[in-house]
């Protein structure tokens, strides 16, 4: 699983070797840990066209000159025009080589005007501009466009794309709501009291977190106050019961394709469940030729069937109660397709149609927002066993030039779980380091 050419290139021959062969060298990110919960330095604040957008209620400790800015945001709201787009270029090309390594570039853009062509084409623009400087920026850096039109029910999406947390989603445009319909107690979205523990007094259900990328998702989750329960298949009940009391919660032995799983969830949840993450997954790749309906089948069953009849279990039951998540997972294969899988393409882009059908309604009838992270190359088991140069390039394939952590995608889950996350609804957020699949 390790990265051993991660590794080479952080030593002074490895940089000298590949530098001159013209290989990719991937920076070594700096993420999350309790000794570095925050980028270290400066958060410069720049302008292009004219901003409405009121950034105070946030706390962000912004500035408006620095030499070495460890995160730059660029509010480009107020742009309608290709001359805003200009003032776009004037802000950052000045600053953009003076960004920290594993440093932040978060631009800020409006929701696109159905009745102003102009503004719509230059929002729109920023997409690009966003994608591109990602492609280019290097050095572990992320560039990341957020559309919204209150910065207060951005707050934690902003706080997310602006910390080490965030370590490995770049290239991706997110848009936030204005919160109406997740509003908490005075009627704005508010910060938790305790930011350390944004979970606390809240219980979180994790599927298939025995192992991998949901053992990652569980420990994140209580490290932010939740009381986790471990979904496992009962053949895997040793390693879920394992994980639950490292994290003082519990174990349950459910194969999530059972008919009565959303059932049998609800008697095992009966205080209720807040954030409920389809995190358990199976591939069984054959190209279609060659594959057998049961290879078809038992990956719908469990990627996207499952996902279906549980939330719609849980959601009319009442188990999701007010002010609830739902986290699925999708995959960068049901964005761009991938030969061999195609059972599991279909069943990650059907977990896509899920998100962006429901999550409307859901908030509307049920105060439940529904959202997916979309994976890109994450190292573990599942990619260890794929063939050694497939996965090499797999994990080069994107703007980081290698892969992600478990803990990359369990951050992700976590902003997305966040009582401050209730204007983040229907979004589908890649993983990815920016992969070239499917961008
Ligand atoms: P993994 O195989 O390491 O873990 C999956 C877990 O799900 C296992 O503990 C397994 O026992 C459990 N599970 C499988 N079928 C189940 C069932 N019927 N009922 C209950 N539990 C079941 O996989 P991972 O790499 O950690 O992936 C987790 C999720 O992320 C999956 O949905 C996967 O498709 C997705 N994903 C992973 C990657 C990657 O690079 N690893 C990339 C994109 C998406």
């Amino acid at each position: 699983m390790a990265d051993r050419y991660l590794r080479f290139t952080g030593t002074a021959p490895g940089r000298f070797l590949t530098r001159r062969l013209g290989l990719p060298q991937p920076a070594a990110l700096v993420r999350w840990s309790p000794e570095r919960p925050c980028l270290d330095g400066d958060l410069l604040h720049l302008t292009a066209g004219k901003s409405d957008l009121d950034l105070a209620g946030t706390g962000l400790s912004l500035t408006a000159s620095s030499q070495r800015p460890a995160a730059v945001l660029l509010d480009a709201t107020g742009v309608r025009d290709v001359e805003g787009l200009d003032e776009v270029h004037a802000a950052l090309h000045p600053v953009v080589r003076s960004v920290a390594a594993s440093g932040r570039v978060v631009v800020l853009g409006a929701p696109l005007d159905p009745d102003d062509h102009h503004q719509a084409a230059v929002q729109q623009a920023l997409e690009g501009f966003t994608r591109s400087l990602g492609k280019e920026i290097g050095r572990g850096r992320t560039v990341n466009l957020v559309r919204l039109t209150d910065a207060l029910a951005a707050e934690s999406t902003l706080r997310f794309l602006l910390s080490p947390k965030s370590a490995y989603v770049s290239g991706q445009v997110v848009e936030v709501g204005d919160g109406r319909g997740a509003e908490t107690g005075d009627g704005r979205i508010a910060a938790p009291e305790d930011r350390d523990r944004p979970l606390a007094g809240r219980t979180a259900l994790v599927t298939g977190g025995a192992r991998g990328i949901g053992e990652a998702v569980a420990e994140t989750l209580a490290r932010d106050g939740a009381r986790v329960v471990v979904l496992d298949v009962p053949a895997a009940l040793a390693d879920a019961e394992r994980v639950a009391a490292r994290l003082g919660g519990t174990a349950l032995a459910l194969d999530i394709t059972a008919d009565d799983a959303g059932e049998r969830i609800a008697r095992a949840l009966p205080d209720g469940l807040d954030v409920l993450v389809h995190n358990a997954g199976i591939t069984r790749d054959r190209r279609l030729v060659n594959m057998p309906a049961e290879r078809w089948s038992s990956v719908l069953q469990v990627n996207l069937a499952s996902v279906l009849r549980t939330t719609d279990a849980l959601l009319a039951s009442g188990t999701l109660r007010s002010g609830g998540r739902v986290v699925a997972t999708a995959s960068i294969a049901g964005l761009a397709g991938n030969a061999g899988q195609t059972n599991y393409g279909a069943s990650k882009a059907g977990v896509v149609g899920l998100v962006r059908s429901l999550a409307p309604r859901a908030l509307a009838e049920h105060g439940v927002t529904v959202n997916a992270v979309a994976p890109g190359f994450i190292e573990t088991r599942m990619t260890a066993s794929i063939p050694l140069f497939i996965r090499e390039a797999g994990r080069r394939m994107n703007s980081l030039a290698q892969g992600g952590l478990p803990a990359d995608v369990a951050e992700t889950t976590a902003w997305l779980a966040h009582p401050a996350s209730g204007a983040v609804n229907g979004q589908v957020v890649r993983v990815c380091g920016q992969s070239l699949l499917g961008a």
